[in-house]
């Protein structure tokens, strides 16, 4: 049976581009996603660029998200942005464990899942990040990596709270890399990610979306988004250029 689950086609800009160059990226973004009805596209710049970003985007197809948040509600966090804030900026969405945070930023799952009480308090959703590096892979560890981050973040949530999770399945080995997993690779990790949210929880397993990230181009996205349980894409490197995203956005479906 076909999937009723919408592609969404995700740019992360990570710590790059300047406020005139991701007002331009964000206003092409937007004419590149108002071509295309079956598809949601979402955007995560820095937390400086949120507002302009917002004011953009506003009225059209594009969702706008946060790279990170605080793992606290508010107070003397000195540096640290809150996910109430981060609604109050326009966003709808936080990325939450992104690889880059888990490894060198080295934070740990009890921590993620405490960002992810966050982030639903406010009734945001939150995109959990979770992935193997190349020796776990090796090793033969590779899934039950992943499925241990996905449960310490997410096995104590309520039902309802799964309407507002969205997965990306990241391996670290191919993050920037310009080695992407295969398809067939990809596709059985993610069909083992849905299995588990099956078990914590069955109504959430057909609807929940799980997006392929590492090295994704215009080049490889439509074999990866093929698979049965690839439901977009999170990408780093090609979204930051207008014509790489766009095209992207043209071939995700
Ligand atoms: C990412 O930042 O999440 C990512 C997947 O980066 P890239 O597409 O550059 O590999």
């Amino acid at each position: 049976m076909a999937n009723t689950r919408t592609p969404l086609i995700a740019g992360n800009w990570k710590m790059n581009l300047s406020l005139a160059e991701a007002t331009a990226l964000a206003s092409a973004v937007k004419d590149a996603a108002a071509k295309y009805t079956d598809r949601d596209v979402l955007l995560y710049p820095t937390f400086l660029q949120l507002t302009r970003v917002a004011e953009i985007v506003k009225g059209s197809r594009v969702l706008l998200g946060a790279q990170n948040c605080s793992a606290e509600k508010e107070g003397a966090f000195t540096g640290e942005i809150a996910a109430a804030q981060i609604k109050d900026a326009g966003a709808g969405y936080i990325l939450i464990g992104h690889s880059e945070r888990r490894h060198i930023l080295k934070e740990s799952d009890a921590f993620l899942k405490t960002k992810i009480d966050r982030v639903l308090d406010e009734g945001l959703m939150a995109m959990l990040c979770v992935g193997e590096t190349l020796d776990e892979r090796e090793s033969g560890r590779a899934e039950t990596v992943v499925l241990n981050q996905l449960n310490a973040a997410l096995s104590h949530l309520t039902k309802d709270a799964w309407k507002h999770i969205a997965i990306a399945y990241e391996p670290v080995w191919a993050i920037g890399t310009g080695k992407n997993a295969t398809p067939e690779d990809a596709q059985a990790m993610h069909a083992a990610i849905r299995k588990r949210i099956a078990l914590l929880n069955a109504d959430a397993a057909p609807t929940t979306r799980i997006l392929y990230g590492g090295s994704v181009k215009p080049d490889n996205v439509a074999a990866l988004m093929a698979k049965e349980d690839i439901d977009g894409a999170l990408v780093g490197g090609a979204s930051l250029k207008a014509e790489s995203f766009s095209e992207l956005i043209k071939l995700a479906k």
